[in-house]
């Protein structure tokens, strides 16, 4: 039982403040806080309609540390959960770090001016945290996140080696509108124009942006284009099972978001330096994002599933085994439960849950770590519990 304070009132805030609402007997209190206030209070209200439950809710700007360590203070929280942007990771751990705080987040540290993954920065807080006593959870989304956890099951019961990883992710939703980001455009925007890369016999290989695609059949979905693109997860999955020979991640994209997506590129409009406009330095992929529809407000019309998942192969008793292990997540159910779409939702979902694991001392240890590095089975237990039950198939084809 503990005081969370959750940080950022987007489409993930919103799922990770209903989950958390729905499961009182773990959360004690909660305050929900963000840069803009009535969008706190507008969640804040629509949980109340739903469940019953209070949440504070709280300015705050997570690029101001001193402005962060007064709301800790305030507040007094057992566990900050951080679903505000990657740009915020490093001011919200020092903060947690002056006020005695435990950390978790869905996203590693992005510096602003450079489109660069890597948990670089954030794993060099492992001495702090463990001298300070307090535990920060890296990477609790769906991906990074439930796949990281799928990998660690993978490995604890279905196999002695794991060698060939491919994390899969598919998008087979409908919104309805010409282009859309599933989560914020500009994150989104930065993550999927960039080149690609993966892991093979102990060295990163690098491709063009979308380079490499093939179709994949996903469950209840069928055949999909998925195009090979880097995605963080594989840093740490590559260091915690370092018997894998390859690690890659695929994700699903329609003609028409890569036609856009293109245009967007081509024009400028992906740029993320300052240009000069009127007398005023804008970021053309910050004014992007002001023009392109809000994520958060896709659920309403949004139809079909996301489905995602690791294919992974190894051995087991000597001998080759394959094994799947995915969820599928409807769309519309996941606007009826908590008024956001998929992507919010399986993002939002594991996040609470690896909230509720921390609470409950299931994943408690001073330091630094990727979720992998946790006990997969109370957290994989939960995610059916909570909305999110998954699938396996063994020794089936995985078609990578
Ligand atoms: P949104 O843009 O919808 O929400 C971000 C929220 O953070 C907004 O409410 C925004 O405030 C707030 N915010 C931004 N800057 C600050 C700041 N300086 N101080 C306080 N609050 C701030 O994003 P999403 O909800 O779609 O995504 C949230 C996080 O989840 C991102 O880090 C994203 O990368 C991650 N994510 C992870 C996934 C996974 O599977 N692991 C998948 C999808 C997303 P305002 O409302 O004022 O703009």
């Amino acid at each position: 039982m503990g005081k969370v304070i959750i940080i950022g009132a987007g489409g993930v805030g919103t799922v990770v403040a209903h989950k958390i609402a729905q499961n009182k007997t773990v959360f004690t209190d909660i305050l929900l806080a963000s840069r803009t206030k009535s969008k706190c209070d507008a969640i804040a209200n629509d949980v109340k309609k739903r469940t019953g439950v209070e949440i504070k809710t709280a300015q705050v700007d997570a690029d101001n540390v001193n402005e962060l360590i007064a709301l800790f203070r305030s507040f007094n929280p057992e566990l900050v959960v951080n679903v505000a942007l990657p740009y915020q990771d490093l001011t919200i751990m020092d903060a947690c770090l002056a006020a005695g705080v435990n950390y978790m987040d869905t996203a590693n540290y992005e510096p602003k001016e450079e489109a660069k993954f890597e948990y670089s920065w954030q794993w060099a807080y492992q001495e702090r945290f463990k001298a300070a006593g307090l535990t920060a959870i890296l990477g609790c989304g769906f991906d990074p996140g439930v796949t990281s956890i799928f990998t660690a099951y993978a490995a604890k019961h279905h196999f002695d080696e794991i060698h060939y990883l491919d994390i899969v992710d598919c998008n087979a939703g409908d919104h309805g509108k010409a282009f859309a980001t599933n989560f914020n455009p500009e994150i989104n925007i930065r993550e999927v124009t960039q080149k690609g890369k993966y892991w093979e016999n102990g060295q990163w290989v690098w491709t063009e942006p979308h380079e490499i695609h093939q179709p994949l059949n996903y469950p209840e979905i069928g055949a999909k284009e998925s195009y090979l693109i880097y995605h963080e997860e594989l840093e740490s999955l590559v260091k915690n099972f370092p018997t894998l020979k390859r690690a890659r991640f695929w994700m699903t994209f329609g003609q028409e978001y890569l036609t856009h997506l293109r245009v967007i590129q081509n024009i400028g409009m992906a740029r993320i330096d300052e240009v000069e406009y009127n007398g005023q330095k804008i970021v053309p992929i910050q004014f992007l994002k002001a023009v392109l529809p809000n994520p958060g407000d896709l659920g309403e019309n949004y139809t079909g599933w996301t489905s995602i998942g690791c294919r992974i192969s190894g051995t087991k008793d000597g001998k080759p085994k394959t094994y799947y292990i995915y969820n599928n997540c409807s769309h519309e159910a996941a606007y009826q439960e908590t008024g956001t779409q998929a992507v919010s939702y399986t993002t939002g979902v594991p996040a609470a849950i690896g909230a509720m694991m921390f609470m409950t001392g299931e994943w408690r240890k001073p330091g630094v770590y990727n979720v992998e590095e946790f006990n997969p089975d109370p957290f994989l237990a939960q995610l059916s519990q909570q909305g999110l039950p998954w699938n396996e198939v063994v020794d089936g084809d995985l078609e990578v």
